[in-house]
């Protein structure tokens, strides 16, 4: 998916801030975060939505998830998380590569999310 933003982040085409990777997933912090540490993790093999998402990766999908938030939890001083996922255009997806948003959160940090 040569014209894919997510798609040239993982080939390393597009800069980005790298929190975790392995051989089939990459966690980079979002450009306009919502909230500080606000992290995307995306399948490096391109999948529009969850509804084509290769349900055999689920459980290391799941595992890379909690694996990330524990290094987001130390960097952001953070007690807890959203995780967050859109799927088209009118659920408010904008980038048509799957992806988990983890959006890090601190005891009373008062941040009312919008569900989009
Ligand atoms: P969506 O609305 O599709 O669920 O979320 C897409 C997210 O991707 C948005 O939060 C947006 O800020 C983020 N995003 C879009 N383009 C880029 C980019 O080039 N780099 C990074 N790091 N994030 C991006
Ligand atoms: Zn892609």
């Amino acid at each position: 998916m040569d014209d894919c933003i997510f798609c040239n982040i993982v080939k390393g085409e597009i800069p980005s801030d790298k929190i975790l990777e392995n051989e089939n997933f990459l966690a980079f912090l979002d450009i306009h975060p919502e909230v500080e540490g606000h992290t995307l993790v995306v399948p490096k093999e391109h999948f529009e939505t969850i509804l084509d998402f290769d349900s055999s990766l689920s459980k290391e999908l799941i595992d890379f998830i909690k694996e990330v938030y524990e290094i987001l939890k130390k960097k952001f001083n953070s007690t807890g998380f959203n995780l967050v996922q859109n799927n088209f255009k009118s659920a408010g997806q904008i980038v048509d590569h799957i992806h988990f948003h983890i959006l890090p959160r601190r005891d009373n940090d008062s941040r009312v999310l919008s569900l989009k």
